[in-house]
């Protein structure tokens, strides 16, 4: 039995005892012997029926706080940005967007950033990987990326993901060693802060596994983990991120270039579900889009280097209250000077 679950029935235990001894004047080692006798005996047969429907409701009231949608409360509210497909240089001549993407985070101050993936352009085709000739141009693609991000203030943390231009759409442990070297993080991994746990995933993977099976693997192995902590753990928030959207209008919508096949996208809305997950950010779709279904949030972000919608370049800011989160996607053009955070609704 987990710690918490045992934490749970100690509160009831304690309540049907303190109930029982406040009625009894003394604690049975038989509870159904001391009710039928008292049902019998004791003048206040009917209030103890009585009783027993309130202990039922304390029983229930007791164990709701376990379930993994509550959790502690979170330290004084603050704010980070999901920014998506900076992808240099897809539709861009040089690296001002992803420059000026880092002049905004920088003047804004949140207390990290994750960039849902495509850092930059490389191809779709993991055999361009094999070819040297092409691995100098996506290593000076990188390098042009990190130089922006390493003018990030070093206070705040930018947490990197993997696209398709990253990997390539069927990942090989090729792909994904060079991402690993050149980007200096994995292409999955999780991580907390102020008691909130942030999942990061390789979608290419989860998509198309033929390229890197002992990969995708160790990822299933990693997601099913990451969703037991999620469960035992009293995180005030639970959120996912990963490059490609889950869908973009209904979770049963038809499987096409920019979501998740449906069979793995059902899977994982359910695993994120019933472990009390509140949102999953995904980029690759260059617009923005949102999906609602129960409790959990499907929020795809438009780019910061070259939208290919309505939406103009910008990116999303995340409020993080103890009892919510908010997001809106604010375009460059109208980013405020100051990000106000306000705990009322
Ligand atoms: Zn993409």
């Amino acid at each position: 039995m987990s710690p918490r679950i045992k934490a749970c029935l100690d509160v009831v235990r304690f309540r049907s005892l303190s109930s029982r001894h406040y009625e009894h004047g003394s604690v049975s080692d038989s509870p159904q012997n001391s009710f039928c006798q008292m049902q019998q005996h004791h003048p206040m047969g009917v209030m103890s029926t009585l009783t027993l429907v309130l202990l039922s409701q304390a029983i229930l009231i007791s164990l709701v706080p376990c379930s993994p949608s509550f959790g502690e409360v979170a330290d004084a509210p603050y704010f980070y940005i999901v920014a998506a497909d900076p992808q240099l240089l897809f539709n861009q001549k040089d690296d001002r967007n992803w420059r000026t993407t880092v002049d905004h985070i920088n003047r804004l101050r949140p207390d990290f950033v994750i960039v849902c993936g495509d850092l930059i352009q490389a191809p779709n085709d993991a055999a361009q990987w094999e070819n040297p000739k092409n691995l100098e141009a996506y290593d000076k693609l990188a390098a042009m990326y990190n130089a922006g991000a390493k003018q990030i203030d070093p206070k705040i943390k930018l947490y990197n993901v993997a696209g398709n231009h990253d990997v390539s759409l069927a990942p090989t442990p090729k792909t994904l060693a060079w991402y690993e070297s050149r980007f200096g993080v994995k292409p999955w991994y999780r991580f907390e802060h102020n008691n909130a746990l942030f999942v990061v995933l390789e979608s290419n993977l989860i998509r198309n596994p033929s390229g890197a099976p002992d990969e995708a693997t160790a990822q299933k192995r990693f997601i099913d983990e990451s969703v037991s902590l999620a469960k035992s753990q009293r995180y005030a928030h639970r959120t996912a991120y990963m490059h490609h959207p889950l869908c973009l209008q209904a979770v049963d919508e038809a499987d096409g270039y920019f979501n998740i096949p449906r069979a793995q996208r059902l899977d994982l809305i359910a695993q994120f579900k019933d472990a009390g997950f509140e949102a999953v950010f995904c980029g690759h779709y260059h617009r923005n889009a949102y999906v609602k279904t129960d409790n959990i949030e499907l929020i795809t972000t438009s780019s910061c280097g070259a939208p290919l919608g309505k939406d103009p370049l910008g990116f999303r800011i995340v409020k993080v209250y103890s009892d919510r989160l908010e997001h809106e996607y604010i375009p460059f053009e109208r980013m405020p000077e100051k990000i106000e955070l306000n705990s009322e609704r």
